[in-house]
C-alpha cells in the first residue's frame, strides 16, 4: 500500500508516518528530511536550498521530483507513506507518472485537517529526536527528564530552524496557495480520506488505521 499523508505544517504528519512505520512496516519517505540531509551534509544540492527553506518557501518541483524519483527507484517494493511530498499540482501528476512507471498505485490520501491557533502552538513547542526522527511537544508529550529519547535513547534532542513564527506564517502561506489544492485533486480522483488532526495522538492514529484500505 502506497499513501500519502497531507497537511500543513505541524498537522502531525511525521508523527503519524512513525506510527505507520512501526506499526505496518511502511517506509516513510519525507522530502523534509531529505532536504534537511542534504542542507546539513553541505552538498550543491544543499547549499541552493538551505535558504529557500529557511524562509518557508517551497523548494522547486524538479529537486524534490529527483530525490522522490531517487528513493522509489532504490525501493521499488513499495509501501510507501509520502511525508510532505507532493506540496503542488506538478509534484502530484509527477508522483502519479512515476508511481505507474513502477507498476505501482497510490492506494489513500489522508487528509490531516487542523486550524492555524493550533499549528503555531504545536510547532514552537516541537522538538524531535536527531537519530531515530520521534516527534515531541514542550507540552503535550516533552522530551524525557532523563535526557534520553524514549524510543531509542539518544541524547540528540533537536529543534528546527524554521520551527520559528515568521517562517511558519510563510510555510502556511505556500501550503493554502500550492498545496491546498491537492485535497481536491485527490477528492476527484476518489482517493481523499479527511482526519480531523486536532484528536489526541492516539485517537488520529485509530481514525487513519480504520480510513486506510485493509
Ligand atoms: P517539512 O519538513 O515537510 O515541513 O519541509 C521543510 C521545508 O522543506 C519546507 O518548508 C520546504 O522549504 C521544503 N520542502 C519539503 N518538502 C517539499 C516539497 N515537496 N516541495 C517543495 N519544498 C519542500
Amino acid at each position: 500500500m502506497n499513501i500519502i499523508l497531507l497537511g500543513p505544517p505541524g498537522a502531525g504528519k511525521g508523527t503519524q508516518a512513525n506510527f505507520l512505520v512501526e506499526e505496518r512496516c511502511m517506509t516513510q519517505l519525507s522530502t523534509g528530511d531529505m532536504l534537511r540531509e542534504a542542507r546539513d551534509g553541505g552538498t550543491e544540492m544543499g547549499k541552493v536550498v538551505a535558504d529557500v527553506m529557511e524562509r518557508g518557501d517551497l523548494v522547486t518541483d524538479d529537486v524534490v521530483i529527483g530525490l522522490i524519483r531517487e528513493r522509489i527507484d532504490a525501493d521499488k517494493s513499495g509501501g510507501f507513506i509520502f511525508d510532505g511530498f507532493p506540496r503542488t499540482l506538478a509534484q502530484a501528476d509527477a508522483l502519479g507518472d512515476l508511481l505507474a512507471e513502477m507498476g505501482m498505485e497510490l492506494d489513500c490520501v489522508i487528509e490531516l485537517q487542523v486550524d492555524d491557533t493550533a499549528l503555531i502552538q504545536r510547532i514552537t513547542a516541537r522538538s524531535s529526536c536527531g537519530a531515530c526522527g520521534a516527534v515531541y511537544n514542550d507540552i503535550t508529550n516533552p522530551w524525557p527528564e532523563d535526557g534520553r529519547c524514549s524510543r531509542c535513547g539518544s541524547t540528540d534532542v533537536r529543534r528546527r530552524s524554521d520551527d520559528n513564527e515568521e517562517s511558519l506564517k510563510q510555510r502556511l502561506m505556500e501550503y493554502y496557495k500550492k498545496t491546498s489544492p491537492l485535497i481536491g485533486y485527490y477528492h476527484a480522483g476518489g482517493k481523499l480520506a479527511s482526519v480531523y488532526g486536532l484528536g489526541e495522538i492516539n485517537e488520529v492514529r485509530t481514525e487513519i488505521s480504520s480510513a486506510l484500505p485493509e
